[in-house]
């Protein structure tokens, strides 16, 4: 072996620098390498919220909460098919992961709402600035004081076993060193999902062949492969999740906070037809059925400054603004008139606290402040809810349901956690608790080997 270490991660997204600073905090020594050379993978590109329940913030924001809740949700959202144990961690887990990420210097003060959630659990930076690379930042500045070695451009191959079937190692593939094997008692596999890679996608859901993606190029899912090799079972390989809002414009994903915080999608007709806030799944389809296959947010300026997220869509030219609606329109294709009647309508509604149309559970503000903004949005690839099987200790399970010894899995490479459609904000809270929780586990495991 070139290097011997206690425990290997592979992938340095949210879960694989969670499980590089749990494990060398509980103690073992470790390597974490990546195969692209930039850090964080698509949980940089996080941009909604971290979800949360009953936590110290919601708490400051007389927010009323509790994990059972967050359960239930949970499993609602994924249609009951999500792994139940493992959702009962993600929930009673989850403020847990919070404090664990604000006592290692993350701001997560501001709380909004989220598709599919009953109450407001997204909690992200103040201000509302994109959670994953906020978060990217304090778990990579968290590792550096650590010095664990981070090893850019190498890619994990294989995982290693001896005559027991015992993990001992990983092969791995550095850009400049080439192959060589770094042994450890435990891997942990933490390379995300594979939505970029539309080959793979559109074999699983044929719906979703020639789609764009939201994702970072390296989720392609070379990870599962190496976990498969490795007699690790996959599950749930067929729920792939389309996020509605995708801007048409500039290819950039849109956040659902800005539908939590007060937008509203209409069609060319300029006539609202979903609501705004239900689950991924519901609101791309709803999309996909309107004329051009695609819809608008409309905003003011009220939820714009609610949201500095925004700023960035504009600068991006993503966002066309008018003082009008009717102006908005004329510029946008959208019928100004109907528009305007759509706007009025749901202005009555917010003011009325119900929303008697489409049952949207929050109205946060009226539109009807400085100028409007519309941005043309359209669904794609987002996440990938199936993966590799672990159990409660992110063990990974082959197709009987026995342990694999030595190899675990966390993030986006497992499947179980999100059922057959992931809600907002939960795959930070996942990748998080999952993370930490198999970096602890695979650092217990490898003493006791
Ligand atoms: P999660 O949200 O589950 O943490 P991310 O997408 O944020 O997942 O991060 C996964 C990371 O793993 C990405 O940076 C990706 O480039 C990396 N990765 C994927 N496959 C491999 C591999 N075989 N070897 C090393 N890194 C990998």
């Amino acid at each position: 072996p070139h290097d011997t270490v206690d425990v290997v991660i592979v992938g340095s997204g949210g879960a694989g620098f969670s499980a590089a600073i749990s494990a060398t905090d509980n103690g073992a020594k470790v390597i974490l390498i990546e195969k692209e050379p930039v850090i964080g993978g698509n949980a940089k590109l996080a941009a909604g919220g971290m979800n949360a329940a009953w936590t110290d913030q919601q708490k400051a924001k007389d927010i009323k909460d509790s994990p059972e809740l967050m359960y239930k949700d949970t499993m609602k959202g994924g249609r009951d098919l999500n792994d139940p144990a493992l959702v009962e961690i993600l929930s009673s887990h989850s403020k847990a992961s919070v404090d664990w990420m604000t006592g290692m210097g993350a701001d997560l003060n501001d709380v909004g709402r989220m598709g599919g959630a009953s109450v407001n659990r997204a909690h992200r930076p103040t201000g509302g600035a994109g959670v994953g690379a906020h978060l990217v930042q304090v778990l990579y500045d968290n590792a550096v004081k650590r010095n664990i070695d981070l090893r850019m451009n190498t890619r994990g191959i294989e995982v290693l076993k001896d005559d027991n079937g015992k993990v001992k190692g990983l092969l791995v593939k550095g850009m400049y060193k080439g192959y060589y094997w770094v042994k450890a008692d435990a891997v942990v596999l933490a390379t995300g999902g594979f939505a970029k890679n539309n080959e793979r996608v559109s074999k699983l859901d044929p719906k979703l062949k020639g789609f764009i993606s939201t994702n970072q190029p390296g989720a392609v899912g070379d990870g599962l492969d190496v976990a498969e090799n490795a007699g690790g079972a996959l599950k749930d390989m067929q729920y792939i999740q389309a996020h509605p809002t995708l801007s048409v414009k500039g290819g950039v994903m849109v956040t659902e906070a800005v539908r939590g915080n007060g937008a509203i999608l209409v069609n060319r007709e300029g006539k609202r037809f979903v609501n705004e806030i239900t689950t991924r799944d519901k609101a791309s389809a709803a999309i996909l059925g309107q004329t051009g296959k695609s819809a608008f947010l409309i905003f003011d300026d009220s939820v714009r400054k609610s949201l500095s997220k925004i700023d960035k869509y504009i600068g991006l030219g993503v966002a066309p603004t008018a003082d009008s609606l009717v102006k908005l329109g004329k510029m946008e294709g959208i019928d100004g008139k109907a528009l305007t009647e759509t706007v009025a309508r749901y202005n009555t509604l917010v003011a009325s606290g119900k929303d008697t149309d489409f049952e949207r559970p929050n109205l946060p503000r009226a539109l009807n402040e400085g100028n409007y903004y519309a941005i043309e949005v359209t669904p794609g690839v987002h996440h990938t809810m199936g993966g590799v099987m672990i159990d409660t200790k992110a063990e990974v399970m082959n197709a009987k349901k026995q342990v694999i010894p030595g190899l675990y899995g966390a993030g986006e490479v497992t499947g179980g956690v999100h059922g057959a459609n992931r809600l907002g904000g939960n795959a930070i809270s996942d990748i998080i608790t999952f993370g930490r929780l198999a970096g602890e586990e695979a650092a217990k495991y490898s003493k006791k080997n």
